[in-house]
């Protein structure tokens, strides 16, 4: 008889452990949320229901779209992360970026599991077809300002990108990838998948991990494993972890994004691929994107969402955050505020390259969504990627190893860490 893996959560970390596990192992995984399905409905309506003062917390978003779920930390930072089938990576803007450099300092080589994912998950930057013209004079003034600004590689069949703009929402088109599809393989080779399923701890007998307690709807129940893969993300796995007894540090990051904006007329970016070229600079990127959250939200963006032109800035931010008793701590500190000034200059210096005068620029609202970082990989653990303080038959799977905010796209760098885990889960069986 074969032994038996749980993997707890279906997002980057979790559907890549499955896939690479079932087979060697019987897998169940065990995934808090429903089976994803993007958002259809029409988003100028909403527009219209905006206009009439009933949103106003942006945790309210689960209401029209119940995949988003947004947190606030403690400071009022917006924490946003998918629930559902494929985790965060459903809601993603499909940005496909090896981002390893850290780690491999770390001696911590992914080339053969990254030459793996370019081998499985189709990459282009075939968006560009669709580029508004304002987007296109930005990507001219950033390449005059020496800035270097490049297409963003995406992961998916981009060529058959339509340019609806709602990648956030879930891609109607199936052109952008996410981790569904690895999902789905594992389940086609046997795995089972168990959905609106959240797991509270790790359950101990005779001091080894023999399962996890989980609830469905008001039972609780608990399932028998030989290896558990938490998987959970950067916010739920360090949960899962302490509910279990299983210290974490205080290492939270999140990539904080602040958006700047102005009034532009038939800007479109709304109806534009999210993000499609990118900025890089050393804290910090900056890349062109419809911020939903702002529009809907916050009362500086009071123009129709098709007048509004944004540059969004996305920090890599100190990992100093924490999450206790189910709050999240997560604050900038002043080296993250001056970073993030800098930023906004730079971004003022574009839109006045434009024709926009600093006085008509705003921000929008401080949200972020690549946390990470609470049980962070260390040089001890470069082989095994099994962190000392995890029993010896549970191992984590996704951002929560990541030791610093790469201040960019993570799930490529996810995944590969995800393979490399599940490689090591398999050579121990
Ligand atoms: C709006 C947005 C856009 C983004 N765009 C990009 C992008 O373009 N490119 C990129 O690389 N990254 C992007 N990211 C970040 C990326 O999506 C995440 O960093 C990545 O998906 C994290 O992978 P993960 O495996 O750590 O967690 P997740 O993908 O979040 O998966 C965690 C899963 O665990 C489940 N879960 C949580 N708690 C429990 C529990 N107790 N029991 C059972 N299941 C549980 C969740 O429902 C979820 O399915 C974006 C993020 C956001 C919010
Ligand atoms: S812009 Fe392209 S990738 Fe994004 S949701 Fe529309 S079709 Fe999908």
């Amino acid at each position: 008889m074969k032994k038996k893996a749980i993997v707890i959560g279906s997002g980057a970390g979790g559907a890549t452990a499955a896939r690479e596990l079932q087979g060697t192992y019987d897998v169940t995984i065990l995934e808090a949320g429903r089976p994803f399905r993007p958002f259809t409905g029409n988003i100028s309506l909403f527009e219209k229901f905006k206009w009439t003062g009933l949103f106003f917390d942006e945790r309210e978003i689960k209401m029209l779209f119940p995949f988003m779920r947004i947190q606030k930390a403690a400071d009022k930072m917006a924490l946003v992360s998918g629930i559902g089938t494929g985790g965060t990576t459903t809601i993603c803007t499909g940005n496909a970026l090896r981002m390893d450099h850290d780690l491999k300092k770390m001696g911590i080589d992914l080339d053969p599991e990254f030459k793996q994912i370019y081998k499985e998950i189709p990459v282009s930057s075939a968006h560009q077809q669709h580029w508004k013209p304002v987007t296109r004079r930005l990507f001219e003034i950033c390449k005059k300002m020496e800035l270097n600004p490049l297409p963003t590689t995406k992961m998916g069949h981009y060529e058959k990108c339509t340019g609806c703009g709602r990648c956030v929402f879930g891609c109607p088109y199936g052109v952008k990838w996410d981790s569904r599809q690895f999902l789905n393989d594992a389940v086609s080779k046997g795995a089972q998948l168990i959905t609106n399923c959240t797991v509270r701890n790790i359950v101990f007998e005779n001091g080894k991990a023999s399962g996890v307690m989980v609830k469905m709807g008001q039972k609780k129940v608990i399932f028998r494993a030989d290896v558990i893969i938490v998987a959970a993300g950067g916010f739920g796995t360090p949960l899962i972890l302490q509910n279990s007894g299983i210290p974490c540090e205080s290492g939270l990051f999140v990539d904080p994004v602040l958006c700047v904006a102005a009034e532009w007329q038939n800007a479109g970016q709304n109806k534009q691929v999210s993000m499609p070229f990118i900025v890089q600079r050393e804290h910090f990127m900056i890349s062109p994107y419809f911020d939903y959250l702002s529009f809907f939200f916050n009362n500086n963006w009071r123009y129709p969402a098709g007048n509004i032109l944004s540059l969004m800035i996305k920090l890599a931010d100190t990992n100093t955050g924490s999450i206790n008793n189910k709050k999240i701590y997560k604050k900038l500190t002043d080296q993250d505020k001056q970073q993030l000034r800098q930023a906004v200059e730079l971004c003022t210096e574009i839109f006045s390259r434009l024709g926009v005068k600093k006085q008509n620029l705003f921000l929008g609202t401080l949200n972020a969504g690549h946390p990470g970082g609470m049980l962070p990989l260390t040089e001890n653990e470069r082989d095994s990627l099994h962190p000392a303080v995890l029993p010896e038959n549970v191992w984590v799977a996704d951002a929560t190893l990541i030791p610093k905010s790469l201040g960019n796209p993570p799930i490529f760098t996810i995944i590969a860490l995800a393979k490399r885990v599940s490689k090591n889960i398999n050579n121990r069986n």
